[in-house]
């Protein structure tokens, strides 16, 4: 029993193209939380393991975030961030209750609340925020701009940043969406006067391989910022002033 918010990502792959296929990203994007004996999932690209899940967050309808929608028990209430996503994922599954979330909404003690940025135009997409015991967290695989950056990213403490395309965004023409450059953004993010303390990457995509590499390149372009790489299973614990990595207490960084 923790008391501490923990995080099990689930799977850090996006958009892969069959010649690369990672060891570290093999199910797609997407994460659990829990707290208080409650458990939260974000997007059900993967199926569903488990026997009982409080609430599921959905980011957007592609299939990499919603492919196993029909997995999710029936017990589960469905968060979604836009009334459009209800009839398409009815279909997959009408044994769920829906529940339109719009600003800062509670949920036992956590709070979220979601925020729109621009990467599809057939669905809506949105990242989420997450308030916790004076700690912020935002999770954003997929994005091409996110308006409002400044306001939405600053002074977070913890960040899990979409890397589906590394130097120049990609533009899936003929699908209709674009996949934002992590480095553009990264290199945004590193002129806040109160960037995230902690980012950690999610959602890989071709530019990102071989993950380590490209991280440690990272790294070295942004030595202002603390940038981790994350892979499916990984465990990371909130908690008062540190956080946890795999049972390793780290402290987090002092606001400069
Ligand atoms: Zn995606
Ligand atoms: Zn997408």
């Amino acid at each position: 029993m923790t008391e501490g918010l923990s995080i099990k990502i689930i799977g850090t792959m996006g958009f892969i193209p069959k010649e690369w296929r990672s060891r570290l990203a093999k199910k797609y994007t997407s994460c659990q939380i829990s707290w208080d004996k409650k458990l939260l999932q974000i997007d059900i690209g993967n199926r569903f393991e488990g026997s009982k899940l409080d609430y599921l967050l959905i980011t957007h309808i592609h299939y990499d975030h919603v492919e196993q929608f029909a997995t999710c028990p029936s017990s589960t209430e469905v968060l979604v961030p836009s009334a459009t996503f209800i009839p398409k994922l009815e279909r997959k599954n009408s044994k769920v209750n829906f529940r339109l979330i719009k600003g800062k909404s509670p949920l036992d003690g956590l709070s979220v609340r979601p925020f729109p940025v621009l990467h599809s135009s057939t669905t809506l997409t949105y990242g989420f925020k997450f308030f916790w015991n004076k700690k912020e967290m935002v999770w954003l695989p997929d994005y091409c701009i996110v308006p409002l950056m400044p306001q939405i990213l600053s002074g977070v403490d913890v960040l899990f940043l979409g890397a589906a395309a590394m130097r120049r965004p990609i533009d899936h023409k003929g699908y209709g969406h674009c996949q934002g450059s992590v480095y553009e953004l990264l290199k945004k993010i590193s002129n806040l006067r109160n960037p995230p303390k902690e980012i950690f990457l999610i959602h890989f995509g071709m530019g990102m391989a071989p993950i380590r590499v490209k991280t440690i390149f990272l790294q070295k372009m942004f030595p202002k910022l603390s940038i981790h790489y994350t892979w499916d299973g990984k465990k990371i614990e909130i908690n008062g002033n540190y956080w946890l990595q795999d049972g390793k207490k780290i402290l987090f960084r002092n606001r400069t």
